[in-house]
């Protein structure tokens, strides 16, 4: 369905949950979240419900997220039920990568298509610190498995002044021999990124800048990412960036937060909450429907240098 700027809305981002198995520096307090009451949080016959209303409106693509996704169970069997939609074409997942090895071959079979893997550093001590406590190599052995057995992989790296932009080249590199597209994300000013946006903001242009070998790839009108690739390589390298260069007029998505309330838009305040339609189809898809119409034209980030949203990335997604 268009909203009222002609956007076509074809794409909605679920967030299962606000827990996560990790703790990375711009995301997540050390200490973890409280805890949120089992009624609080969507259910997955809730989220089935939600996409079954957004179809006819013309969603075509899902992606689950967190919070991290991999931790709850039952998630093969909620991508499975998803796949049986017939009208959604494309299922993806973002994750962190650490309980993925184990998972690929069920969540290949259930319907996944495609997987977005966290991962900014290629250090193990690194790794350590930014997650505060994960394990790289669980995250390196699942990305070669997806590889293997034929998901497609992206690599989302956030740009940190001072903590990773020694690596940027490693990553590029990377592309040259693995089927990867690797896409560095500007670092957000929103929950824990408040803190380190000040000090460890670095722009994409500014990466641009000292890779003049990137040639630049034609990409999608609704996709985020600019591309380029090496001469010769593999996989691909694309820049998410929210700040130096939005993209909210070509912004095809909305999302479910893991509380059960729709954002419209990552950055606005704005939030509709779903659950007392839940149980009317008719009100939910009408709910729906006002809610991609009314979608805002766009964040007001790079001006603010704050997020507006009243919610934090791990209850979003991203
Ligand atoms: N746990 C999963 C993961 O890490 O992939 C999914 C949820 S996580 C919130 C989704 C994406 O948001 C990750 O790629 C993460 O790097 C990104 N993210 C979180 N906080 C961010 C921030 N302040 N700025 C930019 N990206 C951020
Ligand atoms: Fe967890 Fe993902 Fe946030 Fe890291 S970015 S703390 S993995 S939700």
């Amino acid at each position: 369905m268009l909203d009222q700027y002609g956007r076509n809305i074809d794409y909605l981002r679920i967030s299962l949950t606000d827990r996560c198995n990790l703790r990375c520096i711009y995301c997540m307090p050390e200490k973890g979240v409280v805890k949120k009451c089992h009624e609080d949080v969507i259910r997955f016959e809730e989220v089935l419900k939600i996409i079954k209303a957004a179809v006819p409106l013309g969603i075509k693509k899902i992606r689950y997220t967190g919070g991290e996704p991999l931790i709850l169970k039952n998630i093969s069997s909620l991508i499975k039920e998803t796949s049986e939609i017939d009208e959604i074409k494309d299922i993806a997942i973002t994750t962190n990568g650490i309980l993925l090895y184990d998972l690929v071959e069920e969540l290949k079979e259930a319907g996944l298509n495609r997987v977005n893997i966290s991962l900014d550093t290629l250090k193990e001590d690194k790794f350590k610190h930014i997650t505060r406590g994960g394990d790289l190599n669980k995250v390196l052995k699942a990305i070669e498995k997806c590889i293997s057995v034929g998901i497609k992989v992206k690599i989302n790296t956030v740009l940190m002044k001072g903590i990773n932009d020694d690596e940027i080249k490693n990553f590029i590199e990377h592309t040259k021999e693995i089927p990867v597209e690797v896409r560095f994300i500007e670092l957000m000013p929103i929950g824990e990124g408040e803190k380190l946006y000040k000090t460890s903001f670095m722009s994409s242009s500014e990466v641009l800048d000292k890779f003049p070998e990137l040639i630049p790839l034609e990409s999608s009108k609704s996709s985020t990412a600019s591309m380029y690739k090496l001469n010769g390589a593999k996989g691909k390298v694309g820049f998410i960036t929210p700040l130096s260069c939005k993209f909210c007029s070509d912004c095809n998505r909305i999302r479910l937060t893991s509380m059960g309330t729709i954002k419209p838009c990552l950055h606005s305040a704005k939030e509709i909450d779903l659950k007392e339609s839940l149980n009317d189809e008719v009100l939910l898809e009408s709910v729906l429907k006002d809610v991609i119409y009314n979608k805002p034209s766009q964040h007001n980030l790079e001006y603010d240098s704050k997020s507006q949203s009243l919610k934090m990335m791990y209850q979003i997604g991203g």
